[in-house]
This record gives structure tokens, sequence and C-alpha cells, in this order.
């Protein structure tokens, strides 16, 4: 294991993305940046711009792009980042934020885009399914509760369902993944950076493909 990384996760809502950047930061040693963990925050947090972003969020909609990069910047800007690297979880979502980045990361952009694959009957099943715990995001599924009854295993807070895990909002944000996030895809793959990794079966498993594909890329530059 090699520490150090700069990851950018893309797959559809319900693909895995949360848990798997979980474990990918802590096996290259790199901090989680996830924008909608960041937003859920500030929602908590009762800030004026959570009671902002709160809107969008609620019915699926995406928080406006200037909102994201502003957020994301100063997240960049601080200093494990500067040292170790990233893997972001949930940005970019939009052309708009991929071009963001790349000017963010300039001279030296991102390692690597891992796109986790998972059928859309999956997802929703996963996404209908889902419960997160309030204070440290950790997912859960009624298939997977906790070990006691809806209170997180890591760190104590209630485990409920999440806002925009309601019908209207699961189909919204799905149409828009598709519509303004699935381009980035091949956006990604033209720069050279894409990675298409098999998002079902245990977390293990996926986490096992994403590391080789990662180490993989990281031998052929190194
Ligand atoms: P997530 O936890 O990644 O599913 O994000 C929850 C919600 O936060 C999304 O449905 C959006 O409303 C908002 N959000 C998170 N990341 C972004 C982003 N990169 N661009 C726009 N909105 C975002």
């Amino acid at each position: 294991m090699i520490p150090g990384a700069r990851l950018v996760v893309l797959g559809k809502q319900g693909a895995g993305k949360g848990t798997q950047c979980v474990r990918l930061a802590r096996h290259y040693v790199i901090p989680h940046i996830s924008t909608g963990e960041m937003f859920r925050a500030a929602v908590k947090g009762g800030t004026e711009f959570g009671r902002k972003a709160k809107a969008y969020m609620d019915t699926g909609e995406l928080v406006p792009d200037d909102v994201v990069i502003g957020v994301v910047r100063e997240r960049l800007d601080q200093d494990d980042t500067k040292e170790r690297g990233f893997c972001l979880d949930g940005f970019p979502r939009t052309v708009a934020q991929a071009e963001a980045l790349e000017e963010l990361l300039s001279p030296r952009g991102l390692d690597l885009v891992l796109d986790l694959e998972v059928p859309t009957d999956v997802v929703l099943r996963r996404l209908a399914t889902r419960r997160a715990c309030q204070d440290c995001g950790e997912n859960y599924s009624i298939d997977s509760p906790p070990k006691s009854a809806w209170i997180c295993d890591s760190c104590g807070g209630e485990v409920v369902q999440r806002e925009d895990d309601n019908v209207g909002a699961i189909r919204r944000r799905l149409d828009l993944y598709e519509k303004e996030t699935a381009p980035l895809i091949a956006w990604y793959m033209r720069a050279d950076k894409l990675v298409a990794v098999d998002g079902i079966g245990s977390p293990d498993d996926v986490t096992g493909r994403l590391v080789r594909a990662i180490d993989a890329r990281r031998a052929r530059h190194a």
C-alpha cells in the first residue's frame, strides 16, 4: 500500500460510492471528501448556507455549480489534501464541475476516476431500503441494520432514512445522473483517466476491485 492518491469515484446514487470511498480513504490514507456529507453537515448546523442547500437536496435537485465548486475549492485548498490527495465522492456531478476541478488541480491533475457500475434496478432497491447515521453518515439498510436497533455501530448516532431517499427525489436524482453526470464517463475516458469497476458483490469484493484498478494505474505511471 502506497499512501496518497487523487481519486474521484463516480456512480449512480446507491451504487456504493460512500461506503467504498470511506474504505479507499483508509487504504490510501487520504481525506474522504463527500459534497453530500458537507451539505448535510451544513443543514444540521442550521446555517444560512445549509438552509439554501436543503431546498435543493430534499427534492433531489443539484445544488448550483458555483456554490458546490466554491465549497470544493476551499476544501482542496487545505494542507491535508494538498499533501496527501483525496477521494472525491459526489463531485464532480456536471461537466462544468469537472472543468473547474481540472483547473483547481492543475498542473498535476487527478490520478484516476473510478466508475462504480451498478444497474438501475439494483440501486433503486438499495435506495429504498437504505438507512444512514444522522451524525457520521455511515450507511446501513433494512436488510443489514446496525447491531442495536437503529443506533450507529460506529458513533452511536441515530440511524434514519435520508430525507431525499423518497420515491420522487430518488427518481429525480437518477434522471439528473443520466443527464448531467453520466456524460462525465466519456469525458474522463477521452482524458484516459477512467476505469469502470463492477459495483455488484460484497463490499470487500468491490473494494478489492477498486484497489487493484488504482494500483495497476499507479504502477503504469510510476
Ligand atoms: P449525495 O449524498 O452525494 O447523494 O448528495 C446529496 C445531495 O447533495 C444531492 O442530491 C444534491 O442535492 C447535493 N449535492 C451533492 N453533491 C453535489 C454536486 N457535486 N453538485 C450538485 N449538488 C450536489
